[in-house]
């Protein structure tokens, strides 16, 4: 049977509360004979940095290094928006990316029929949407160096920041989505500005030569703002998208906003061996924190992601999957997915339901 040494970093906010709904799930699911898991927290974001001054300390990346695999809540704490930006929460998680060389963002954006109706867009554009965005997240214009602010000649002030790809990177990234839509359905557009910028023209001809190592998966090309456009106008043809760092962050919060649910959207983020981090899109929302009204569903699709990325359990994952399709078919919601004739519940009610859900599908 298989063994997972699990990090859970809960955060900040809401963090704790729904990551240990994700954590009922998965202890549930070890009860059941699955799989054993052992799982040990630790202190991350402002948690970790009123724990020992720091929003990663030591022990918590030293955890984190040993695991096989880390369940990650959120952080943010605007209490501690007045620290140097070094200490501030969110550090913890660029620091986590950086550490572990956690280079490859997923990102599905799926629409559950219940809740359609709550996209920005019209239900027919967006029922049965089901999209992988693959975001490349330790290179390009976020860490090339130089970057700075510099005063010219005539006293004015220049910014400037340096977008730059290595082959090896955007080859590591490629194979990644590649094999993703394998899995999928077998096709992938890589998103560059091919006409405009010399580093996306060799993101272009690098993914192209590794298209040909992949025949099985059709692979078309779309300029960043074009994407942008196609996304709200037909998103349902895309299957896979890959990208870099910057156009991956913007497209990525675009298409999640296509669901219309901050709550439900799970990522992970991957090194070259699976090993991954794994966690909500969402943040801390201290607006709700403590209150039992956060929907943990996108904490426990994360654990979902993680049996089937960093473990191959591929049955289980499913099964975490078909459990929360169960709870929202049953009528069961959170406030952010309220619709009409919905049953309400808070963050512990809903994780109970995903558990009991899992019963009944074993
Ligand atoms: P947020 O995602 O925390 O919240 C945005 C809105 O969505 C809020 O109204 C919130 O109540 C709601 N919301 C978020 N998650 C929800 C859930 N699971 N269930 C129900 N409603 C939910 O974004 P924000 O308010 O801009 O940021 C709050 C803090 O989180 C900031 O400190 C920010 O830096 C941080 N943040 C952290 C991460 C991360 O940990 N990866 C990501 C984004 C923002």
């Amino acid at each position: 049977m298989k063994e997972l040494c699990l990090a859970v970093l809960p955060g900040d906010g809401i963090g704790p509360e729904i990551t240990a709904q994700a954590v009922a799930v998965l202890r549930r699911m070890a009860d059941q004979g699955r799989f054993r898991v052992t799982l040990e927290e630790a202190p991350v974001g402002g948690a970790g940095y009123h724990a020992s001054g720091h929003p990663l300390p030591q022990a918590t990346l030293a955890l984190c290094q040993k695991a096989d695999a880390i369940l990650f809540g959120a952080v943010g704490d605007f209490a501690l928006d007045h620290l140097p930006r070094e200490l501030r929460p969110e550090q913890a998680i660029l620091g986590l990316r950086k550490a572990l060389n956690l280079f490859a963002n997923l990102r599905p954006v799926m629409i559950y029929p219940e809740l359609a109706g709550a996209s920005s867009l019209k239900p027919e554009v967006v029922s049965g949407l089901d999209l992988l965005i693959l975001r490349e997240l330790t290179g390009d214009i976020y860490f090339g160096q130089p970057r700075g602010i510099r005063v010219l000649e005539n006293g004015e002030r220049e910014g400037f920041d340096t977008m730059v790809y290595r082959e090896s990177e955007i080859e590591r990234i490629g194979r990644v989505a590649f094999e993703a839509a394998r899995k999928r359905g077998r096709r992938l557009c890589s998103i560059d500005k091919a006409n405009v910028l010399e580093t996306t023209q060799l993101w272009r001809e690098v993914m192209t030569d590794l298209g040909k190592s992949y025949p099985d998966v059709a692979l078309s090309h779309m300029y960043v703002d074009n994407a942008a456009m196609q996304l709200l106008k037909n998103p349902k043809q895309f299957d896979v998208m890959v990208t870099g760092n910057m156009f991956g962050d913007i497209l990525s919060d675009e298409a999640s906003m296509l669901t219309g649910s901050i709550g439900m959207l799970p990522s992970a983020s991957l090194d070259a061996n699976n090993k991954g981090l794994y966690e909500p899109i969402h943040g801390s929302a201290p607006d709700i924190a403590g209150q039992d009204k956060a929907n943990p569903l996108a904490t426990i699709l994360s654990a979902a992601m993680m049996l089937r990325f960093s473990f191959g359990l591929l049955e289980d994952a499913n099964a975490i999957e078909r459990a929360v399709r169960k709870v929202l078919a049953d009528g069961l919601a959170t406030g952010d997915i309220a619709r009409d004739r919905c049953q309400m519940v808070g963050t512990r009610q809903m994780g109970a339901a995903v558990v009991a859900a899992l019963e009944e599908g074993s």
